[in-house]
């Protein structure tokens, strides 16, 4: 079967190094927020651009816990996507604030800027944007809006690590960002892991306070906060695959170029480009059928994988039917949740098989 991620074979690949990492962590003896977590979150900061970075046990707590150093909880509503991992939603809902969500551009997937400022009210307080799929929203008209009604911007960056948005780093672009090392995204560990990156300092300090049981000083505490920090062990793999992650996204984008070449022309699939001005890192290469759910069962049958990203839009999950969404409320997002489908991506993927993957799918449509 060729999976939709080669985890085995990422990871194999650095073996080695891995293997001597993990000797090392041992030796030295420290296992939470030691060397290695400092090393990354410097690293990361340097190569973003940012003045800090604050790494976490993984990307849901970088949400929650950014939204908890804003006071951003109950009676507060916060604009997001419907189209995107529950987590952001679930943040959103873990502070006691609201979601408010927003249909998606059909051409990006992403949240729709020109639907943002009919869901504002007097009690909207951030918009959460997600760089769905690796490909950076429209960040410029978020901000935008954002600086005209006084909101906070926090980007949803977990899905990718090493994308840009005219040149310039997703993690970089608004109040603060959140990111995952869930071991399926592009840049991920063997476990979780993840961070938020921000240029103000004073957010960066209350996230530090919140992630470690709300105390600066051992065993002084003068708020309710959490335990949420990233291991040594995590953190000296992340470092291993950050030297690696411009090659891997880099091939990532190969990939993703042969796929648009060579399925353009097959009537049943439509492929929504990439925007110009940004770098899309494909965490998953998707296209659009209208008839998915047959392509899938064939590619099954033919040993591939494949997946849904999402089945289930936010806003019609059980848990928000308290909301009072219905079907209808986002159109694009609910036709996109009946038609999209993720072919094999990673930097791992073989040309060879991706030609098999290819030519599958020619035999499908009949062409
Ligand atoms: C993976 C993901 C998260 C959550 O990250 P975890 O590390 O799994 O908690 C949040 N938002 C998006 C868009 C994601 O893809």
């Amino acid at each position: 079967m060729i999976p939709l991620v080669h985890l085995q074979r990422q990871f194999q690949s650095i073996k080695a190094d891995i293997v001597r990492e993990m000797e090392n962590v041992i030796t030295n003896g420290r296992y939470i927020l030691g060397p290695k977590v400092a090393e990354l979150e410097e690293k990361i900061a340097h190569r973003l651009g940012v003045s800090e970075v604050v790494s976490v046990a993984n990307g849901t707590d970088a949400l929650v816990l950014t939204l908890e150093a804003y006071g951003i909880g109950a009676g507060d509503e916060v604009i997001t996507t419907p189209f995107t991992f529950f987590a952001t939603a679930e943040a959103i809902s873990r502070v006691g604030a609201t979601p408010v969500f927003v249909d998606i551009n059909p051409d990006t997937y992403n949240i729709d800027v020109s639907k943002i400022e009919e869901r504002i009210t007097a009690i909207t307080k951030a918009i959460l944007p997600v760089h769905l799929f690796g490909q950076p929203a429209d960040m410029d008209e978020i901000n935008q809006i954002a600086r005209k009604h006084g909101l906070r911007v926090i980007e949803d960056a977990c899905q990718a690590f090493g994308a840009a948005y005219k040149e310039r780093p997703v993690g970089s672009l608004a109040d603060a960002a959140c990111f995952s090392f869930f071991p399926t995204k592009n840049l991920g560990t063997m476990g979780d892991g993840g961070m938020i990156t921000t240029s103000d300092g004073e957010l960066a300090a209350r996230i530090r306070k919140l992630r470690h049981h709300g105390s600066t000083k051992k065993y002084y505490h003068d708020s309710i906060g959490s335990n949420s920090r990233l291991d040594e062990l995590h953190a000296a793999i992340l470092l291993l695959c950050l030297q690696k992650i411009d090659s891997w996204n880099e091939k990532r984008r190969e990939l993703a170029e042969r796929y648009h070449q060579k399925l353009h022309n097959l009537s049943f699939l439509h492929i929504a480009p990439a925007e110009r001005d940004r770098t899309h890192i494909y965490h998953l290469f998707c296209v659009e059928s209208s008839r998915r759910d047959e392509a899938i069962k064939w590619l099954t049958r033919h040993q591939i994988q494949s997946g849904v990203y999402y089945p289930c839009p936010l806003h019609l999950q059980e848990v928000y039917s308290n909301l009072s969404y219905k079907p209808g409320d986002f159109p694009v997002t609910e036709r996109m949740s009946e038609r999209l489908l993720a072919l094999p991506m990673s930097p791992f993927l073989l040309e060879g098989e991706q030609d098999y993957i290819i030519e599958t799918l020619r035999r499908f449509g009949g062409e």
